[in-house]
């Protein structure tokens, strides 16, 4: 039995009015098979599977046994998805509930890819092996580069084929998360529900991850400003790494200020703002530049769906939500100087800093460099050490500068670059080395995905790695690369 492997949980989102959630078992697979377990994950979570056969494991990551204590849900919720207004909520996620750890956390425990729900629409509420170990590749890299993530746990395969463009193996992934409240739950509550139950899903957010919050006298506003917060630095902390979401829907913007759904991702590495991956993002909307433009958006929708807790009267509900709105320019500037602040070794943000930042990321846009790279150079980490067109004299002078306002308080330059060392990743993970890692896995082999998943959980450690995990991809392979959602 499952009972001895440490399971807390708790379904306190069920406490909601009852429109925010159904009931729903997750569907039977066939044939499950452990692919992954992330054991230092389950051990944060006070769970040890060590005693536990696989076929067992198996049975309980695809849903097919359920974890003692578990009342499995399906959420609701809306988003703007591309700017257009929809109606939304888990069409192939169950919830098992809340697993409260050791330290008395509590984390969402998600089956994705676990069968349909009420809110499926169209699709088959499954999910492709490709897809899942994808995000739990992803979401763990980023989780060791240090940027707030949810997390995956596991990933099965179910051993029934899903219909996409071409017939795929199927799996389920186990993901954790602080919570799974979006933008998207408030719109739904906002544009579906009354007040009341907007004010009820407002009080478990609050306690949930905005405690301070409630002591505020208006804490509607106050929780808008702390998630506004988070979501500034969480933007920041992704344009410091290359991250690209490529799918920065409403509903995939979670409140507590983690990153979610990790479909067409991609990671930056000519440095060039416009990049682009998304098969379906034609327009541009979620390239890498616009993710702080696009978050100030999301959160304008936030507001939006807040109005009425703001305050009574409309009008001045609208102007308190425009001056907290107006905020995020300001708030993301000063996040995002810090986490350029500390990938070039500067202290504390003094005038002409942002200039210092801005002028070397036209240098690396005008030649072309590589993101990640650009910043080892500067380290003096550079694989191979030479970073083409670093001999030109404006980067030169840019260079001449940049050491002047570093070693300035009389710091040695080389020790400058050694605390530059834990904030400046060696290794990202590169679209091509993920797209090849997943293509041999699909196939069976799953070693050289095991072993890029432990470069990128140590990715500011020498020594774990070959130069091989360092290499760009050649040119023609980075222009014809596409990501997808929804597989
Ligand atoms: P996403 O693009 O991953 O944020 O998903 C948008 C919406 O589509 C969410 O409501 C998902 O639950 C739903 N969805 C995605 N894939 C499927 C699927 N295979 N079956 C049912 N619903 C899905
Ligand atoms: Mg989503
Ligand atoms: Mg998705």
């Amino acid at each position: 039995s499952l009972s001895t492997a440490g399971w807390n949980l708790r379904q306190s989102y069920a406490n909601l009015p009852k429109e925010f959630y159904s009931h729903q078992k997750p569907d039977p697979v066939k044939d499950p098979g452990m692919v992954l377990l992330n054991s230092p994950l389950a051990s944060t979570l006070g769970l040890d599977f060590d005693d536990y056969e696989e076929k067992v494991l198996a049975n309980l990551f695809s849903g097919n046994e359920l974890p003692p204590g578990s009342d499995p849900i399906s959420q609701a919720y809306a988003g703007h998805q591309f700017g257009s207004f929809t109606l939304l909520g888990d069409g192939r996620a169950i919830l098992l509930g809340e697993q409260v750890t050791p330290e008395g956390n509590s984390l969402d425990v998600q089956l994705k890819g676990a069968g349909r729900s009420l809110y499926s629409r169209r699709g088959d509420g499954r999910a492709t092996l490709a897809s899942m170990l994808r995000e739990f590749l992803v979401s763990e890299a980023m989780h060791g580069l240090g940027i707030p993530t949810t997390r995956s746990l596991a990933v099965v395969t179910t051993g029934e084929p899903v219909y996409r463009e071409q017939v795929q193996a199927g799996a389920v992934l186990t993901r954790v998360a602080s919570s799974h409240i979006r933008v998207g739950t408030f719109e739904y509550a906002s544009q579906y529900l009354g007040k009341e139950s907007l004010k009820a899903l407002l009080d478990y957010t609050i306690q949930r991850h905005y405690p301070e919050a409630a002591q505020d006298e208006n804490p509607g506003l106050a929780f808008f400003h702390q998630v506004l917060n988070q979501q500034a630095a969480l933007v920041a902390s992704w344009m410091g790494v290359g991250f690209i979401h490529g799918v920065m829907n409403t509903d995939n913007m979670s409140i507590a200020g983690e990153t979610i759904d990790y479909g067409p991702c991609a990671f930056l590495n000519t440095y060039d703002p416009g990049t682009v991956y998304s098969s379906i993002d034609v327009q541009g909307r979620y390239a890498f530049g616009n993710q702080p433009k696009i978050a100030h958006w999301n959160l304008s929708c936030l507001a939006s769906a807040l109005l009425p807790l703001f305050h009574e009267e409309k009008e001045k509900a609208v102007s308190i939500a425009q001056d907290a709105l107006n905020a995020f320019p300001f708030r993301f500037k000063e996040h995002y100087a810090k986490a350029m602040g500390r990938k070039l070794g500067l202290k504390e943000r003094r005038d002409g800093d942002d200039s210092l930042i801005s002028d070397l990321l036209q240098i690396a846009e005008e030649q072309r460099w590589d993101y990640t790279h650009t910043f080892l150079f500067l380290q003096g980490d550079m694989p191979g050490g030479k970073l083409q067109g670093s001999e030109l004299p404006a980067f030169q002078a840019w260079y001449r500068r940049w050491n002047a306002r570093v070693t300035g308080d009389g710091i040695p330059l080389s020790e400058i670059q050694r605390a530059m060392q834990s904030h400046n990743p060696k290794i990202i993970p590169r679209n091509h080395l993920v797209e090849a890692t997943l293509s041999q896995a699909v196939q069976g082999d799953i070693g050289s995905l095991y072993r890029f998943l432990e470069v990128c959980q140590n990715p500011f450690e020498t020594g774990k790695y070959t130069r091989l995990f360092q290499e760009v991809p050649d040119s023609q392979w980075e222009r014809g690369y596409q990501t997808f959602c929804g597989t």
